[in-house]
């Protein structure tokens, strides 16, 4: 399979086309932001363990019958995904308050929640992805009804997986962010990446941060800390 032009360039990974109209080669950049990309960094190798951590997630999804956009991984930090039509929604899931949630309603972090919460947000980098309810989503047809639905319990679904799975390796999943987009025969499949840099994941034992947040509040280390989630995973994948 060939390599064509970029189609797109985010803060964190290059998509290019190939010459199959439905699959597209993905690069995780080493690069990282925050706030919207107020705050820029980077440290060498976080593109392929980003990569590789999101292997090691999508194969776990697939043996439980999500469906999603990954076909497979090629060397170090490349993978090939089918197309899909990006749902312009963030959709957040929480098990414990943190960030945003836990500053807006100044609830302390990491108190742990009754149930978990699906949220969503409008992609936007203009309007810094602002939270949206499910009638201003269907107001401005964004999403229809029984798409609603399906991202909810798909987010659902994927959570209790992930919780699960994040549990046996010692880990808490605090919240994540994931996306979906419509494949090729108009069904909803998840799309983009499951990282670190879109997961809270705090070791069980002490709380400690192996996420994002580390580079967000500058609680450095943060090469150690990615390395050490594709490690419990992947020791944990036998
Ligand atoms: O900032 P907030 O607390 O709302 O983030 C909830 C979860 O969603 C966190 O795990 C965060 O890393 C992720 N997130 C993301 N991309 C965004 C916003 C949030 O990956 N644009």
């Amino acid at each position: 399979m060939k390599t064509l032009e970029i189609l797109y360039e985010g803060k964190a990974k290059i998509i290019y086309k190939t010459d199959q109209a439905d699959i597209l080669l993905m690069e995780f950049k080493d690069s990282l932001t925050a706030f919207n990309a107020l705050k820029k960094g980077e440290f060498a190798g976080k593109g392929i363990l980003n990569c590789m951590i999101s292997t090691v997630i999508f194969e776990l999804l697939t043996k439980q019958n999500i469906k999603h956009h990954w076909i497979e991984t090629l060397d170090g930090k490349f993978m090939l995904v089918h197309k899909t039509k990006i749902i312009p929604l963030e959709v957040v899931v929480r098990n414990y308050m943190a960030g945003s949630l836990a500053k807006k309603l100044a609830v302390e972090e990491g108190t742990a929640l009754k149930c978990p919460i699906v949220e969503f947000y409008y992609k936007n980098d203009a309007l810094n992805d602002p939270f949206v309810n499910d009638e201003q989503i269907l107001a401005l047809d964004w999403a229809q009804p029984e798409d609603l639905k399906i991202l909810k319990s798909q987010a659902l679904e994927i959570n209790s997986i992930l919780l699960n799975t994040f549990k046996n390796v010692g880990i808490k999943l605090i919240d994540f962010k994931i996306e979906f987009g419509f494949d090729s025969t108009g069904k909803i499949i998840l799309s983009d990446e499951i990282s670190p840099d879109c997961m809270r994941l705090w070791d069980s034992k002490t709380d400690e941060k192996l996420d994002k947040d580390r580079f967000r509040r500058d609680l450095g280390s943060i090469d150690k800390a990615y390395l050490e989630v594709f490690e419990r995973l992947s020791k944990n994948k036998g």
